[in-house]
């Protein structure tokens, strides 16, 4: 079939998405219920590395990619993941804007052939927009295991659009699935609409239908946008207005219509809510009519498994403390794993630098630039590199594994009356877990929370929990001054210990900090919703490493050597750059001295941070390089060497306890910040967003620092 890949469109936000046609392509969206393999078929056809994941809402934006199939071009567009579009979460919007408005020239709907029922539901919804749909059954080995098998042809023939099977994550069926497109195009206009509603709502439809077929309408049912007059849903009229050109709810024949249609309904007893709810059921009765027809189930308690294993990963009890022992086990087996690439990289990186440095003498470089390129860009790029790596190749691939089993879920689930009692939503845990990765990505994530006062306090709190470029150097303080007093598996058990207690404060301050915020400024009630647990499949062990490592741990770290190098270089010359009687450096920490003593730490930690503004990653090199420029130019090939210049400049364990409370709670990195001011579109939730872990940090450095101060007086 020869389907190739070509580089991603435009970049895509919400509703404000550009699509990147290029000449005779046809724009093909792919959709479909949450988790039923999207992702997996848009990568599968255009190449791409979209995120998929065994979780509901993982996919919050369009996603746009070139393949071509034959002598066919297409522009295939991801979108969020949505159960209907006929109710009005972001989700749901972006994807029914796409379809209706967004020029899209056929829809391919991808269903989960073991709960078609459901998924049947967004097909007959989509059929009702667009006749130019395709339905692809995905996931049918597992369907399969199942035990359940799917009559396609009888399915197509019901639905009166073709119909395809695929098993995307093995790639069987998608070339044939391309094969059919072309027939969603020239498709015949039907004899039945897909769903067909009680005598009542029909006639009300027979008065508006013919009003509208004479209007020009572009590609808009007449059928769906009477159904929708007569839904009034004035934001939705809006912007059919926007896309047929004129002014639907004031054209003067069709609010007579409209009006007459309605005048009939409410003379038949049907109210508003009345038509709303008889459209929704009559919808769900021929998704099931037509799943009983089409569907067959061999062994009816095929869920069995998943229930017995959720009664244990999500009891009332046991939930959280089996979540907490999973945290540990995976930071163990971080901590533990990547001590000893560690030193190895930090042995061959810094050998090397020697050698480099020696190779620049050699060469004639003069001093200055042997020292900027080597102390200031080389040994900063090399700290990054043997600390960040190692712990980050090892938790991204542990983490997807839990994501891929569809662990991540059933975290929320346990969270969730935490969230509740903190007058926030129980989704909020799977964005905070996001963060983890990225609190960029957590924030972005935040669009899968509905009510925009929750989600708001999901964003604003998401920098509690600590991104990957924060937790390398929680692990390294922790075990440079909190846990060098004990030796082997004991070290590396309390350090765990350490760590999981440090997040598990994160988390702690989320709920703190988000019932502060629903209890103020962002009063309100937690909405309800529903979360879905998805099955429990195997993981593709092979290709989640591969995936981690290429995709979240080398782009990490590329960013954070990209960052690095040219923060090394201006830190280089700042601290060289000399003002009266010290270098400029030296003198903002200096002048920020009196006051970061008082929270725990020192001028050039807190200088540090404030340089570290771009990434997180690079607030120990920076530190490093403004305490070995004071004069003591020593190596720190391991992390003992680096202890040593720590304690050189009256490092001791209350500065390493306040420096990883700092390091938890202060402000987002700029990334961070700048995806704030994009998804809240407010400089003033921004700023909050900056202060709030900001103070909070401060605030606890206080109190801990003087506190241990009494102690260790
Ligand atoms: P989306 O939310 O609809 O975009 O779903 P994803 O593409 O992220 O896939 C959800 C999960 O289903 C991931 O864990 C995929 O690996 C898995 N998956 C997707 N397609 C198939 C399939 O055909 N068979 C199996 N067994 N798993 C699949």
């Amino acid at each position: 079939m020869g389907l190739t890949a070509e580089s991603v469109g435009k970049s895509a936000c919400g509703g404000n998405f550009v699509l990147d046609i290029k000449d005779g392509e046809k724009v093909v969206a792919l959709a479909g219920n949450p988790n039923v393999g999207k992702s997996t078929v848009f990568n599968a056809l255009t190449g791409m590395k979209q995120h998929t994941g065994n979780w509901t809402g993982k996919t919050v934006q369009n996603a746009q990619g070139h393949c071509t199939s034959g002598e066919n071009n297409y522009l295939m567009v991801d979108i969020p993941g949505t159960y209907s579009l006929l109710a009005h979460s972001a989700e749901e919007e972006v994807a029914r804007d796409l379809i209706c408005f967004g020029g899209t020239d056929a829809v391919i709907v991808v269903c989960d052939a073991s709960c078609l029922e459901r998924n049947l539901n967004l097909v007959l919804q989509t059929i009702e927009i667009t006749e130019h749909t395709l339905v692809c059954v995905n996931l049918l080995d597992e369907a399969k295991k199942k035990k359940i098998s799917v009559d396609l042809e009888k399915l197509s023939e019901k639905l009166g659009v073709p119909v395809c099977g695929t098993s995307a994550r093995s790639g069987a069926g998608i070339s044939e699935m391309m094969e059919m497109l072309p027939q969603a195009f020239s498709l015949q206009k039907r004899n039945a609409p897909p769903v067909i509603y009680p005598e009542k709502i029909e006639n009300a439809l027979r008065i508006v239908e013919p009003v509208l077929e004479k209007k020009p309408g572009g590609k808009l049912s007449s059928r769906w946008t009477a159904l929708r007059l007569l839904d009034r849903d004035e934001k939705l009229n809006a912007s059919i207005s926007g896309y047929v050109g004129f002014d639907i709810e004031t054209d003067e024949e069709i609010s007579h219509a409209v009006s007459e249609a309605k005048k009939y309904l409410a003379e038949n007893d049907i109210s508003e809510t009345g038509f709303k709810d008889i459209i929704v059921t009559s919808i769900v009765c021929q998704a099931e009519r037509i799943a009983a027809e089409c569907v067959e189930f061999e062994k009816p308690d095929y869920y069995e498994r998943d229930r017995k294993i959720d009664r244990i990963l999500t009891h009332r009890i046991w939930g959280v403390p089996i979540m907490a022992a999973m945290l540990l086990l995976i930071f163990w087996i971080t901590i533990e794993g990547a001590n000893y690439p560690s030193e190895l990289l930090f042995g061959a990186l810094f050998s090397l630098g020697g050698k480099l440095s020696g190779m620049l003498s050699a060469c004639g470089a003069p001093e200055w630039l042997n020292s900027m390129l080597i102390d200031g860009v080389y040994r900063v790029l090399a700290w990054v590199t043997a600390v960040m790596l190692p712990p980050m190749a090892i938790f991204f691939p542990l983490f997807t594994l839990l994501e891929d089993v569809g662990y991540l879920p059933r975290v929320a689930f346990d969270l969730d009356r935490y969230f509740k009692s903190s007058n926030a939503c129980g989704k909020q845990a799977l964005t905070m877990m996001m963060g983890f990765g990225c609190n960029a990505a957590g924030v972005t994530g935040c669009r899968i929370i509905d009510s925009p006062r929750e989600r708001l306090i999901a964003i604003l709190t998401n920098s509690f929990v600590p991104c990957n470029g924060r937790f390398p150097t929680l692990i390294a303080v922790i075990t440079m001054f909190l846990t060098a007093g004990t030796a082997g598996f004991g070290q590396s058990f309390l350090s765990v210990l350490i760590l999981t207690g440090v997040i598990i404060l994160g988390v702690i301050l989320t709920f703190i900090m988000s019932k502060l915020l629903s209890s103020t400024v962002l009063k309100g009630v937690p909405s309800s919703f529903a979360l879905e647990l998805p099955p429990y499949r195997m993981p593709q062990i092979g290709k989640v490493i591969v995936r981690s490592i290429f995709d979240r741990t080398i782009f990490v770290l590329g960013r954070a050597a990209s960052v690095a190098a040219p923060a090394g270089l201006l830190i280089w010359l700042l601290g060289n750059i000399r003002i009266a009687d010290g270098s400029l450096l030296a003198v903002c920490a200096e002048f920020l001295d009196p006051f970061a003593r008082f929270i725990g730490l020192d001028g050039v930690i807190l200088l540090a941070f404030i340089l570290g503004f771009p990434a997180n990653e690079i607030v120990v090199p920076i530190m490093l390089m403004m305490y070995l420029s004071t004069g003591k130019i020593v190596e720190y090939e391991d992390l003992d060497s680096l202890k040593s210049i720590l304690i050189d400049n009256g490092w001791n364990i209350t500065t390493a306890v306040c420096m990883m409370i700092f390091m938890l709670c202060h402000f987002p990195c700029s990334t961070t910040c700048m995806t704030i001011k994009k998804e809240t579109g407010s400089i003033k939730w921004t700023l909050t967003a900056f202060l709030l872990p900001t103070v909070t940090g401060v605030i606890l450095c206080a109190l801990t620092a003087n506190i241990m101060r009494i102690f260790t007086a």
